[in-house]
C-alpha cells in the first residue's frame, strides 16, 4: 500500500509498505479520507513525541473496516467507521477514574502506532479496547466524519468549562479550532460569540458569529468590552497557538470571568505572562483544556449528523498521498481551514 511516512523531521515520504496484518482481536480500516491536523504540522516540524521516526502520522481517521479478526464483535467487514488517535492505558490512577484524556501512559496512533496517511490503517486490540473508533451514523460520509476528531476535543471543553445557555463566548483564534468553538457554543445555547482572528477572517462569519474582531486592525480587549456594555465576555476560549494572546483574554473577560487554554502552543516557546493581579481582583480562573473521552468522540459524530457542526464547510480541499506536502503547506498557509488526505485519490 502507499503511505506518507514521516521519516524525520521536515521529511516525508511517499512510499509502498506492506498492508499490516490482521490479527484476532483487530480490524484493518481502507482509510478513505484523514484530516491534516495543526499537531500534523506542529510535529512535522518539530518532530513527533519520544523522538519517534519512520511512522505514518494521520489522526482524523475515516475509512471502511477492510478484514476484522475473529474475535472482534463491535465491527465488521463494511462498517463504516471514524477513528480518533487516543489510547490510555486503562490502569493508571486518572483512567480508573474515568479521565482517560490525562492518562499517565498515553498514546496515539500516528505516533505509537502506524496512522491514517496511507492507504489502510490498522486497529489493534487494544486500540479497539481503549482507543476511539466508533461507527459512523448512517448516511455520513467519509470526509465529513474526519472532522469527528478535532470537535471531540472542542466539545469535551466546553461541557468541562460549563459554556451555558445566555452567555456571551468570545473565542480566540480563527482556524478550524475556533470556528467548530463557535458553532458548538451556539449549539449549548451560548446567546452572544465573538470571534477574534487575523488570518481567515473571510472564512469566519459562515460559522455564525454574532461579531467579528479583527487582531491585526482592532484591539480585542477594547472590541470585546464595547461589545459587552464594558463588562467583558463570561468566557474566553484560547484556541491558536499564540501565547500572548492568553494575556488578552484575561483582560477582556468580566469579574469571575474564564479564561481556557486549548490550543497548544509552541513546544520551544511554552511560556506567558499573564497579569495576576487581573486575575486575583477579578477573580478570573484560567483552566487548561485537553482532548476528550470516547463518548466525546461519538457525540462529535452526532453533531456533524445533526448539522450542529457544519463539517462540510471546513473543508478547503483534498489532496492525494503523493502531495501530502503540498497539503500541509496549505493548510499552514493560513488560509484554509481543514485539508484532507484522500489516500485513494490520484
Ligand atoms: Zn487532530
Ligand atoms: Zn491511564
Amino acid at each position: 500500500m502507499k503511505a506518507a511516512v514521516f521519516e524525520n523531521i521536515e521529511t516525508m515520504v511517499v512510499r509502498d509498505v506492506p498492508i499490516p496484518a490482521c490479527e484476532d482481536d483487530g480490524i484493518l480500516v481502507r482509510v478513505e479520507a484523514c484530516g491534516i491536523c495543526g499537531s500534523d504540522i506542529r510535529n512535522f516540524h518539530g518532530g513527533l513525541r519520544h523522538g519517534v521516526k519512520s511512522q505514518i502520522m494521520g489522526h482524523e481517521i475515516a475509512g471502511t473496516v477492510e478484514a476484522a479478526g475473529k474475535h472482534v464483535r463491535r465491527f465488521k467487514v463494511g462498517d463504516h467507521v471514524a477513528i480518533a488517535p487516543d489510547v490510555s492505558c486503562g490502569e493508571c490512577w486518572y483512567c480508573r477514574r474515568g479521565l482517560v484524556n490525562l492518562c499517565l501512559d498515553h498514546k496515539m496512533l500516528g505516533t505509537d502506532w502506524p496512522g491514517g496517511f496511507a492507504q489502510y490503517v490498522y486497529g489493534p486490540g487494544v486500540v479497539l479496547a481503549r482507543g476511539m473508533v466508533h461507527r459512523m451514523p448512517d448516511g455520513l460520509g467519509f470526509e465529513e466524519a474526519t472532522l469527528s476528531e478535532p470537535a471531540a476535543s472542542v466539545i469535551a471543553c466546553q461541557e468541562y468549562n460549563r459554556v451555558e445557555a445566555g452567555e456571551t463566548v468570545a473565542v480566540i483564534g480563527d482556524g478550524p479550532i475556533g470556528c467548530l468553538h463557535v458553532e458548538v457554543a451556539r449549539a449549548r445555547g451560548a446567546s452572544t460569540i465573538i470571534m477574534i482572528g487575523l488570518t481567515r477572517l473571510k472564512l469566519v462569519p459562515a460559522f455564525g458569529p454574532d461579531a467579528v474582531i479583527d487582531a491585526g486592525a482592532q484591539d480585542p480587549v477594547e472590541q470585546v468590552r464595547k461589545l459587552t456594555g464594558g463588562l467583558g465576555a463570561d468566557i474566553a476560549i484560547c484556541a491558536n497557538p499564540v501565547a500572548k494572546t492568553q494575556a488578552q483574554a484575561v483582560e477582556l473577560v468580566r469579574k469571575r470571568g474564564r479564561v481556557v487554554l486549548f490550543g497548544g502552543v509552541s513546544k520551544q516557546n511554552p511560556m506567558t505572562t499573564l497579569n495576576s493581579n487581573t486575575i486575583h481582583y477579578n477573580e478570573i480562573s484560567v483552566v487548561g483544556a485537553f482532548s476528550y473521552t470516547g463518548p466525546g468522540h461519538e457525540k462529535a459524530l452526532r453533531f456533524i449528523h445533526e448539522g450542529k457542526i457544519s463539517a462540510r464547510k471546513y473543508i478547503s480541499g483534498t489532496v492525494p498521498l503523493g502531495r501530502i506536502a503540498e497539503g500541509i503547506a496549505l493548510a499552514e498557509k493560513g488560509e484554509a481551514l481543514k485539508v484532507l488526505v484522500t489516500p485513494w485519490a490520484e
